[in-house]
């Protein structure tokens, strides 16, 4: 993607991050703004707008995406009381930042849903 891509720099390295996990094809960080007590994002370093560009482009790395989460899930202790995993899907889902991304929000009770 191109220079004006937000999570795209934070994988080029050109924007700080807390990184709490890199594989071959996906990074995870915790979130700027933490919504609970544990918020990590967890991103392909490829470029995709949202995971249902992802899902129907590349299935594969959508998979890996998910076990990425998963490994951070545990990582962060996040297994025992379990945890939200969420992916904001366009404008009127909420989505801020145009470069696909789970939310792993855990560490307290979250309620039915958030809006
Ligand atoms: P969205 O609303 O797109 O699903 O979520 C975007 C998330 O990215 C928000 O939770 C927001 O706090 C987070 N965020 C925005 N800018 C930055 C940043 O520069 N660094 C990090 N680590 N998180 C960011």
């Amino acid at each position: 993607m191109g220079p004006d891509c937000l999570f795209c720099r934070i994988v080029a390295g050109e924007i700080p991050a807390t990184i709490v996990r890199e594989t071959d094809t996906t990074l995870a960080f915790r979130d700027i703004s933490p919504k609970a007590p544990v918020h990590v994002l967890v991103i392909p370093k490829e470029h995709y707008a949202d995971i249902a560009t992802l899902g129907q482009g590349d299935p594969a790395l959508a998979g890996e995406l998910l076990a990425a989460a998963a490994v951070v899930a545990e990582d962060e202790g996040l297994l025992g009381d379990g945890y939200r995993l969420m992916f904001n899907t366009g404008a009127y889902g909420g989505q801020e930042v145009f470069h696909v991304h789970a939310h792993v929000l855990g560490g307290a009770p979250l309620g039915p849903m958030i809006c």
